[in-house]
C-alpha cells in the first residue's frame, strides 16, 4: 500500500522545458460576452466567477478518456496563464508581470452535470473537476509572447471550426482577472488560471480529434478516447 507521504503531484513541462507542479488551477466563468449569452447568463454581471479544478486534472496528453457520469462532455478553449510570482491585492499591471508562461488549454466540462448543479444551486466541482478535465498544450515563455486584443483564439473538432474569437473579446483582461482573484486569495508561484472561453462550446464524443490554437502559442491537440479501451 502506498503511503500518503509517498504521493507526489503530477508534473507538467514548463515554459523553460523543465518539469513543474501546478499548485492550484483557477478558472473563470463567463469572461466572453457571447459565451455568457449562449449559457443564458447576463454578460454585464458585475464580477468574474472564479472556480477551481484539481491541480492534478491538468494534463499534457494526446488522449483524454471520455469521463464517466456524463452524456454531454463539452469543449471550452481558453488562454491559460502560469504564475511565477504571487501576492495579494495586486494591481492589474503587477498581476500581468507575475505570469511566466502561456498555453492553450481546454476547460472540459460535464455540461449536463453543470446544468443540474446550477438548477439546484449546487457547486460546479464535479462538472468541472474530473480526471484529465484540463488538457493544456506546451507552454511558451512570457518573455517571448503576451496576449494582445487582436490575437485569434479558436477550436476545431475533426477539422470543423467550433469556437472562434479574439482575446480582446474578454470582458476582463488577464491582468484584471489575476488582480481581482488576488483580492480574494493569496496567489503563489505555480498557480494557473484558465481565463474563460468564447462562444461556440459544444459536445465531444469518443473518437473526436480536438485542435485548439491561439496565434503565437504552441497548439493543443488531443483525442477523446474510450475509457475502457
Ligand atoms: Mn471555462
Amino acid at each position: 500500500m502506498t503511503r500518503s507521504a509517498d504521493w507526489t503531484p503530477p508534473e507538467l513541462i514548463g515554459p523553460d522545458r523543465t518539469a513543474f507542479q501546478v499548485r492550484h488551477a483557477w478558472c473563470v466563468g463567463r469572461n466572453y460576452a457571447e459565451h455568457a449569452r449562449e449559457m443564458g447568463a447576463d454578460p454585464a454581471a458585475a464580477d468574474p466567477i472564479f472556480f477551481s479544478k484539481p491541480a492534478a486534472a491538468l494534463v499534457q496528453a494526446a488522449a483524454i478518456p471520455y469521463p464517466r457520469s456524463t452524456k454531454a462532455l463539452h469543449h471550452e478553449v481558453e488562454l491559460v496563464a502560469l504564475l511565477g510570482q504571487g501576492g495579494r491585492d495586486l494591481d492589474a499591471d503587477t498581476a500581468l508581470r507575475c505570469v511566466v508562461g502561456w498555453a492553450v488549454g481546454c476547460d472540459l466540462t460535464r455540461r449536463d452535470v453543470q446544468a443540474r448543479a446550477k438548477q439546484a444551486g449546487q457547486p460546479w466541482a464535479l462538472a468541472k473537476g474530473f480526471d484529465a478535465s484540463g488538457p493544456v498544450g506546451p507552454w511558451r515563455s512570457a518573455d517571448d509572447w503576451s496576449p494582445s486584443p487582436a490575437t485569434p483564439i479558436r477550436l476545431a473538432v475533426g477539422g470543423r471550426l467550433r469556437q472562434q474569437a479574439t482575446l480582446g473579446d474578454m470582458i476582463w483582461p488577464v491582468g484584471e482577472l489575476i488582480a481581482r482573484l488576488s483580492r480574494e486569495v493569496t496567489l503563489h508561484p505555480g498557480d494557473v488560471l484558465f481565463t474563460g472561453t468564447p462562444a461556440g462550446v459544444g459536445p465531444l464524443t469518443v473518437g473526436d480529434r480536438v485542435e485548439a490554437r491561439i496565434d503565437g502559442l504552441p497548439g493543443l491537440a488531443f483525442e477523446i478516447v474510450d475509457p475502457a479501451a
